[in-house]
């Protein structure tokens, strides 16, 4: 089912005009028409059943129907991924949605891959996080950032109360499980690119309040450590129950 994004203001009425790039994707590439079902979201965890009612050369009018609360995400996690080589980000980004994740900012640090080819990537990482959020029947689509230098990623404004986790693989006296209490409500978790964190990186996250913590003594690939850290935190929650 075609699954839409539309601002909570934007849907006061019976009906809701889209236009835009909302419009084309409905029209053009899913090729609805009057009549066919649509499921709106307002972000915030509302959910809305739509059917088309009019489809015009640059709008599509949607008649609401029965609206429903969805739960929104236990605790907003934002991941701050050292962007990895090849199309490892493209998995990552799938996988993190599926797993609950809120934000993605990709970091660029000194052994991170090269600047990405700044167009392309993040709208392919948006699009994936969409169909992944789709997928997994999400109320909510995580926001992918544009790739950020590390130093300006560390710096984000964030909830006062976050909690700043660096996943660390040198970290054996603090593992990522024990450092967290289940009533998190706001996690960033900072995962470093194939060659790892260098030191002045680890210094830079530390005094941005940035705890380091470890995932036991093997070395994980990116992927792998990504996708474990948020589950934990999701575990830790209680939203994997
Ligand atoms: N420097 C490592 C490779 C880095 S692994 C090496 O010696 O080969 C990529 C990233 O995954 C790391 O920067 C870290 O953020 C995370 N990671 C991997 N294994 C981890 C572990 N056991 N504990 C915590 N983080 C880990």
């Amino acid at each position: 089912m075609a699954r839409l994004f539309v601002a909570p203001e934007r849907l006061t009425g019976q009906t809701v005009t889209l236009d835009g790039e909302d419009h084309r994707y409905l029209t053009r590439v899913l090729r609805l028409a009057v009549g066919h079902e649509v499921e709106i979201f307002d972000g915030g965890g509302i959910q809305i059943d739509g059917r088309i009612a009019a489809v015009g050369a640059r709008a599509t009018e949607v008649a609401l129907g029965q609206r429903r609360q969805v739960p929104l995400p236990r605790v907003f996690i934002t991941l701050l991924q050292a962007v990895p080589r090849g199309d490892r980000m493209d998995w990552i980004v799938q996988k993190a949605t599926e797993l609950g994740v809120g934000r993605i900012v990709p970091a660029l640090t000194s052994r991170s891959v090269a600047r990405p080819a700044a167009a392309g990537r993040p709208t392919r990482w948006r699009t994936i996080a969409e169909e992944a959020a789709r997928q997994s029947g999400r109320a909510d689509v995580p926001v992918i950032d544009a790739p950020l230098p590390l130093a300006e990623a560390l710096v984000l404004p964030v909830a006062p109360d976050a909690r700043r986790l660096m996943l660390f693989e040198g970290v054996r006296d603090c593992p990522l499980r024990g450092a967290l209490t289940g009533h998190e409500r706001d996690v960033l978790l900072l995962v470093g690119p194939e060659g790892g964190f260098a030191p002045d990186e680890v210094t830079a996250a530390r005094v941005a309040g940035f705890g380091p913590v470890g995932l036991g003594a093997r070395i994980l690939r990116v992927e792998t450590a990504a996708l474990v850290a948020l589950t934990l935190v999701q575990a830790a929650v209680g939203a994997l129950d």
